[in-house]
C-alpha cells in the first residue's frame, strides 16, 4: 500500500482529504473519476494511483502531474499525501453524509451537466450538503459539448476557454449565467472558482468535461488548496480510529463483510470492533484486513491483499464473524485496552436511536425504510419538512415483518398505510403480502419522487373516498323561483340559483313556520334529479355561470308529498337541506379542499336558518 500520511510545512503529519462525488444521474460522475484515474500518457508513470475498496486513492505525485498545468495561473502546494475519492457515485453518497458522527467526508464535488443545468437530484444533492454543512465544490460537466468547443486535451479549463472562438465563449458565459442564477434560486452564490470573492461564502464552480480532461487539473487543484488551506486541522492525523462503514457485502468464500472507510488511525488484524446493529450493538473480532489487488497483477477476481495493519485514510474490506446485521453508513469503534464495551455500545447505537426521535408521538404515520444510516437520515429531514408523519423506521430490505407495521394503520388512518423506501430491497414475500392487505409499497432512489408518488396516493385516495361518499355530500345552495313548471309528480321549478351551487342529488327545501309551534320548521319538497339549462342537462349549476333560468326536477321525497301552491309557492326561498352529517362529510380532507370558501359562509348561514347546532 502507499504511504498514506504526509508531513507538512509545520512538521504535522497530515491525511488524505476524503471526497465524494453527487450529483443527478447522467451528470458524468463516473466519466469523471475515470477520467482523474487515467495516468497521463506524455508523463509515463504517474504511478501510484489505487484501487481500494469503495475508493479511490491518489498519490500527490499523480495530483501534481495532472496539475502541472495550473502552474500559469496559480502558485502550487502539495502538502497532503493525496486524495482519497469515494468511487460510489449517485445516492450512495447519502451514506457519506451524516450529520453527526461522521468525518467520512471532507469535500464533495457536486456535478451539474452544464446542457442540463439543475436537475432533480442536484436540487437534492445540494439540499442533503446544505443540511450537513459540506463543503463542496461545482464541477460544470461536459463543456466540451457546446457548440464548435476546439478540444485541447488535459488542458487547464482557463487556457482552454481562452483559445474558444468567441461564439464558444459566449455560448458558455450564457449557459453559466443561467446556472449561477439557478443555484441563487436555491439560495446559493455562486462563481468561477478563479474569480471566487470569498471561498466561504461563494461556491466555487469549475467548468469540467469529463471526456476530454479540460478542467480536470483545475478541479483537483481547488481540491488541494480547499483542503490544505481550509481544513489542515481536520486533516491532521489522529492515532484515534475513526470509520465508516459504506456497505454490507456478503462475499463468496468471506461470508458477510463490511466495506469501511478509515478516515484516521490504523486498524489491526484481531482489533476488537463494535457497531451499530439492526437489532442490537455488534462487538467481533477484525479477521481479515483486504484491498483489491494492484492492477497490474491479474488475479482472480476473489482474491484480496491480506494486511496485518492498515492506516488512516484508505478503504478497506473487513472480514469478521457477526457482520450479517451490520448498519451501512454507522460509525466502526475499536475497543481499547481500558475502554468499556458496554459504553461503547452504546454510543455507536446512537447511530441509529437518534434517529427514533422522527417517529411521531401518535403512532399515525408511514412506514419508512432506507438502504443506509445517511440516507434514512436524509429522507427523515425531507419527510419532516413536507409534513408527512412517520410511524416507524427501518434499515435494509424490506420484509414481511416491516409491511406488517404498516398494516397496523389500515383502520388507523388508511392514507398512511404504505411504505416509503429509499434505495432497498422488497423481498418477494413482503410484496405479495403488501398487495394482499392492500399496503402501498414505494420505492425510489429519488427522494422526491417517493413524495410526488406519495401525494399523487394521497389523492387518488381522496378521490375514490369522494366518489363512495358522494350521496351524502350536500353542497349548498338558495335558490329563488322564477317560474313553477310542473306542480307534482314530478315537481318541476324553473330557478335562478342566487348563492352557492346546485347538484344532482340535492335534497331542497323550504323554511316555513310550523302551523301549531310557529317554529320555523324545513319541509323536504324533494331530492334534485335532473338540473336543464336552454334543455341542456346539468350534473351542477353555480351562481352566476348562466344568466337563463335552470330547469329542476325533483325526485318527490318517500314520505308526505308537499303540493305546489298549498305548501310551498314562488314567494318561498328554497335551499340544500344541510344537515349536521353532511357537513361533517364536507369537513373530511376528501371534500374539504372541493368546498370554496364562499360556500362555508353559505353553509353557516343555512346552519341559522335552518336551525342546526
Ligand atoms: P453518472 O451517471 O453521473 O455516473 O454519468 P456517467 O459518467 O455514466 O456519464 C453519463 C454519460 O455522459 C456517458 O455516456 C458519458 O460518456 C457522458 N459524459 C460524461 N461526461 C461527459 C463529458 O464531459 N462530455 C461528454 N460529451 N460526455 C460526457
Amino acid at each position: 500500500l502507499p504511504a498514506t500520511t504526509s508531513i507538512n510545512k509545520e512538521g504535522k503529519e497530515l491525511r488524505s482529504p476524503i471526497c465524494c462525488i453527487l450529483g443527478h444521474v447522467d451528470t458524468g460522475k463516473t466519466k469523471l473519476l475515470d477520467k482523474i484515474r487515467q495516468t497521463n500518457v506524455q508523463g509515463g508513470e504517474a504511478g501510484g494511483i489505487t484501487q481500494q475498496i469503495g475508493a479511490t486513492y491518489f498519490p500527490i505525485e499523480s495530483i501534481e502531474q495532472k496539475t502541472k498545468v495550473m502552474e500559469q495561473y496559480e502558485k502550487l502546494s502539495y502538502e497532503v499525501p493525496g486524495l482519497l475519492m469515494i468511487d460510489t457515485p449517485g445516492h450512495e453518497s447519502f451514506t457519506n453524509l451524516r450529520t453527526r458522527g461522521s468525518s467520512l467526508c471532507n469535500i464533495a464535488i457536486l456535478v451539474i451537466d452544464i446542457m442540463h443545468g439543475l436537475e432533480q437530484q442536484t436540487l437534492e444533492s445540494i439540499r442533503l450538503l446544505r443540511d450537513r454543512k459540506a463543503p463542496f465544490v461545482v464541477a460544470l460537466n461536459k463543456i466540451d459539448r457546446l457548440y464548435d468547443w476546439e478540444t485541447i486535451p488535459n488542458n487547464s479549463f482557463r487556457d482552454s476557454l481562452a483559445k474558444q472562438k468567441s461564439s464558444v465563449q459566449a455560448e458558455f458565459e450564457n449557459r453559466f449565467t443561467q446556472i449561477k442564477v439557478a443555484l441563487a434560486e436555491q439560495g446559493l452564490n455562486s462563481e468561477l472558482y478563479f474569480k471566487n470573492p470569498n471561498m466561504s461564502k461563494y461556491v466555487s464552480i469549475v467548468p469540467t468535461s469529463a471526456v476530454t480532461g479540460e478542467g480536470v487539473p483545475d478541479l483537483l487543484w481547488l481540491l488541494l488548496e480547499l483542503t490544505q488551506k481550509r481544513m489542515s486541522k481536520q486533516l491532521k492525523y489522529l492515532t484515534d480510529v475513526e470509520a465508516t462503514i459504506l456497505e454490507v457485502k456478503v462475499v463468496e468464500g468471506l461470508g458477510t463483510t463490511i466495506d469501511v472507510i478509515l478516515s484516521n488511525g490504523i486498524l489491526h488484524e484481531g482489533d476488537r470492533i463494535i457497531l451499530c446493529g439492526m437489532n442490537g450493538p455488534i462487538a467481533t473480532n477484525i479477521r481479515a484486513l483486504l484491498t483489491p489487488p494492484p492492477a497490474r497483477e491479474l488475479r482472480i477476481k476473489s482474491e484480496y491483499v491480506h494486511h496485518k495493519e492498515v492506516k488512516a485514510a484508505l478503504g478497506v474490506k473487513i472480514a469478521a464473524n457477526d457482520l450479517e446485521k451490520a448498519v451501512a453508513g454507522s460509525r466502526l469503534l475499536v475497543v481499547k485496552e481500558d475502554d468499556d464495551e458496554d459504553e461503547m455500545m452504546d454510543d455507536v447505537m446512537e447511530d441509529l436511536t437518534g434517529l427514533l426521535d422522527s417517529v411521531d408521538a401518535t403512532g399515525k404515520g408511514v412506514v419508512v425504510q432506507a438502504s443506509t444510516l445517511g440516507s434514512l437520515e436524509a429522507l427523515l429531514d425531507f419527510l419532516k419538512d413536507m409534513k408527512i408523519p412517520v410511524m416507524s423506521i427501518g434499515l435494509g430490505p424490506v420484509y414481511k415483518r416491516d409491511v406488517m407495521k404498516a398494516t397496523t394503520m389500515l383502520d388507523k388512518a388508511k392514507e398512511y398505510a404504505v411504505m416509503l423506501c429509499f434505495d432497498v430491497k422488497v423481498d418477494k414475500e413482503a410484496e405479495q403480502y403488501a398487495t394482499e392487505q392492500g399496503i402501498k409499497i414505494f420505492n425510489a432512489e429519488v427522494i422526491y419522487h417517493l413524495f410526488d408518488e406519495f401525494t399523487a396516493y394521497q389523492e387518488k385516495l381522496l378521490e375514490e373516498k369522494r366518489k363512495a361518499n358522494e350521496g351524502s355530500a350536500i353542497f349548498p345552495c338558495v335558490l329563488k323561483t322564477l317560474q313553477i313548471i310542473n306542480k307534482r309528480n314530478p315537481m318541476i321549478i324553473g330557478v335562478d340559483v342566487t348563492d352557492g351551487m346546485v347538484k344532482h342529488g340535492t335534497p331542497i327545501c323550504c323554511v316555513k313556520p310550523d302551523p301549531v309551534t310557529g317554529k320555523k320548521t324545513a319541509m323536504l319538497l324533494g331530492t334534485v334529479a335532473s338540473l336543464e339549462v336552454n334543455h341542456e342537462s346539468k350534473s351542477s349549476v353555480r351562481k352566476g355561470q348562466t344568466n337563463a333560468g335552470v330547469a329542476m326536477r325533483l325526485d318527490p321525497p318517500s314520505g308526505q308529498q308537499p303540493t305546489w301552491g298549498r305548501h310551498v309557492d314562488e314567494k318561498d326561498g328554497l335551499y340544500s337541506l344541510i344537515s349536521r352529517k353532511s357537513i361533517d362529510v364536507l369537513k373530511d380532507p376528501a371534500f374539504r379542499s372541493t368546498v370554496p370558501r364562499e360556500d362555508w359562509l353559505l353553509i353557516k348561514k343555512l346552519k341559522t336558518l335552518l336551525d342546526i347546532d
